[in-house]
C-alpha cells in the first residue's frame, strides 16, 4: 500500500504536531511518521518541561485555534529577574529587572506546561482530517526523486509518497543525514535538571535566572504557586544530585534558590536532560526542509528552542502556501532555498549566541565575572538596549512570518 500525501513529516514531537497542524489549517495534507507510540506522550511524567513561549509564539497558537485550549492553564511571564551568585550562595539581590510594562503588546510570553501541550498536540493530529498520524513507525529510508520523496517504513509494506518531507525528527536528525546534510556543535558537558515545585509565597507571574558557575537557575512561573525549574549543573554535579532521593535533592537546590519564595516542595517527578548544541549546515536538501532540533539544537539559558521552531514552522507553511497559490511546486529546490535564506541567519546565530551566554555566565573566571557585571551595567544604563532585549524575548524583533504578526 502506499499513501500519498502532500507532505510528509517525520517526527511527531511538539515540532512536528505543530508542522502539521500548521499545513493542515493552510490546505495541505499531512502524513506525520513517528517511532514511538502516541499514548506515550499524553502521561503526566513524560517530559517535565514547561516552556517559555515567546508573545510571537503565542499569536500562531492563537491563529492556528489551539490557545484557547491553552489560555486557562498558562502563566503570563509579567517581569524577569536576573541575578549573580556562586555555588551554595544564596543568590545576590537582583540586578537586572525587565518590566512587562515596557513593553506595549503586553506579557513578554506564557509558561505553558507540556504535559499539557503534547497531549492537546496528539488529539489535533488524530482530529484533523487531513492529517494522517502513524505512531510506532520508524522511517528507515528515505528516496528524493525529481517529483516526489518515498519513504520506506521499518517492518512495514506501507511506503509514503510525499511532494515535500519534513524532517522534525530531533537533534542531528537521521534524515537529515541520510540526506547528507552534516551539523556543527559540542557537547555542554551540562545538563539540566528539571521539575515543577510548589513554594509558599506568590510569584507575581515573575521569571528569575540566577547565574552560578557550573550553570543558571531559571525559576520560571506556573499557575498556583507553582514553578518549573530548569536547574543547570555541570554533568557529574547533575549524576550526583539526580542520584539523591526527594529530600536531599531539595537539600542541595534550596541554597541555591533562595527563600524569597518560602518553602518549597517538588510537585511531580524530577526530569535531566544532556545538553548539546548542534546547528545543521543546511536546512534543506532535494525534497526535504529541516525545522525544529532537527535543524537548531540550542543551549536552554533563554528558552529558546521551540520558539525557533515554531519560526521555522510560520516562515515554512507561508513560503510553501504561496508557492502552491501561485502554481508552483512547493517542494522544489527554488522554493525550499527561499525558506533556507529566511531562516539561515537566525538558526546558526541564536544557538551561537546563547552559547556566548553560556560561556560567559557559567564560569569561574574574574575577568568574564568582570566583563558580565559591566555588561550588566550597561543594560541597566540604557532603556533602549533593555527593550531591545525584551523585544528579542518576546520574539518580535526581525522579519516575522505572517502567523506571527
Ligand atoms: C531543559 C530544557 C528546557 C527547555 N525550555 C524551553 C523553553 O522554555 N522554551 C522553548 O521555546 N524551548 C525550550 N526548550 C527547547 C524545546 O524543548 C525543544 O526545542 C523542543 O522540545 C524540540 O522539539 P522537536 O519536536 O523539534 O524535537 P524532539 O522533541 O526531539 O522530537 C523528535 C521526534 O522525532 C521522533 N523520531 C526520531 N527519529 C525518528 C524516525 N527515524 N522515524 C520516526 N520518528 C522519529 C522522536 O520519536 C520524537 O518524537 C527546552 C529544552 C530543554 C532541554
Amino acid at each position: 500500500m502506499t499513501i500519498t500525501t502532500d507532505i510528509a513529516i517525520i517526527g511527531g514531537g511538539l515540532s512536528g504536531a505543530l508542522m502539521a497542524i500548521c499545513a493542515e489549517a493552510h490546505g495541505f495534507t499531512a502524513c506525520v511518521i513517528d517511532a514511538q507510540p502516541s499514548h506515550l506522550q499524553n502521561f503526566d511524567d513524560f517530559d517535565g518541561r514547561s516552556y517559555a513561549m515567546a508573545h510571537t509564539s503565542v499569536r500562531v497558537l492563537k491563529a492556528l485555534g489551539l490557545w484557547q485550549h491553552l489560555e486557562q492553564t498558562a502563566q503570563p511571564i509579567l517581569d524577569i529577574k536576573i541575578s549573580n551568585g556562586g555555588i551554595s550562595e544564596t543568590p545576590s539581590p537582583f540586578l537586572l529587572h525587565f518590566d512587562h510594562q515596557d513593553l506595549e503588546e503586553g506579557p513578554m510570553g506564557h509558561m505553558v506546561e507540556d504535559r499539557i501541550l503534547r497531549p492537546l498536540l496528539q488529539e489535533h493530529l488524530k482530529q484533523r482530517d487531513r492529517i494522517i498520524y502513524l505512531d510506532e513507525t520508524e522511517v528507515i529510508e528515505h528516496n528524493s526523486e525529481q517529483a516526489s520523496s518515498g519513504l520506506i517504513l521499518k517492518g512495514q509494506k506501507t511506503t509514503v509518497t510525499a511532494q515535500l518531507v519534513i524532517a522534525a525528527d530531533g537533534r542531528k536528525s537521521a534524515l537529515a543525514s541520510s540526506a547528507g546534510i552534516t551539523y556543527s556543535g559540542w557537547d555542554y558537558a551540562q545538563t539540566s535538571l528539571v521539575c515543577a515545585l510548589e513554594h509558599e509565597k506568590p510569584h507575581r507571574g515573575i521569571a528569575y535566572q540566577h547565574f552560578m558557575p557550573p550553570g543558571p537557575l531559571a525559576i520560571l512561573p506556573l499557575k498556583n504557586n507553582r514553578a518549573s525549574i530548569v536547574w543547570t549543573e555541570t554533568k557529574d554535579n547533575a549524576k550526583t544530585i539526580m542520584g539523591l532521593d526527594a529530600d536531599a535533592y531539595l537539600d542541595v537546590l534550596r541554597p541555591r534558590f533562595g527563600d524569597f519564595l518560602g518553602d518549597i516542595r517538588l510537585a511531580g517527578k524530577r526530569f535531566a536532560f544532556p545538553l548539546e548544541m548542534s546547528i545543521a549546515k543546511s536546512l534543506v536538501a532535494n525534497r526535504l526542509a529541516l525545522v525544529g532540533d532537527a535543524a537548531h539544537g540550542m543551549h536552554p539559558i533563554a528558552g529558546q528552542g521551540l520558539n525557533a521552531g515554531l519560526r521555522d514552522i510560520a516562515a515554512l507553511t507561508q513560503i510553501i502556501h504561496d508557492a502552491k497559490q501561485r502554481g508552483e511546486d512547493f517542494g522544489s529546490t527554488a522554493v525550499l532555498n527561499r525558506y533556507q535564506e529566511w531562516r539561515r541567519f537566525d538558526a546558526t546565530a541564536l544557538p551561537l549566541a546563547l552559547d556566548g551566554f553560556n560561556r560567559l555566565f557559567s564560569n569561574h573566571n574574574q575577568f568574564l565575572q568582570d566583563m558580565r557585571a559591566l555588561g550588566i551595567g550597561i543594560v541597566n544604563q540604557f532603556p533602549g538596549l533593555k527593550r531591545h532585549l525584551m523585544r528579542e524575548a518576546a520574539g518580535l524583533s526581525g522579519e516575522l512570518p505572517e502567523l506571527m504578526r
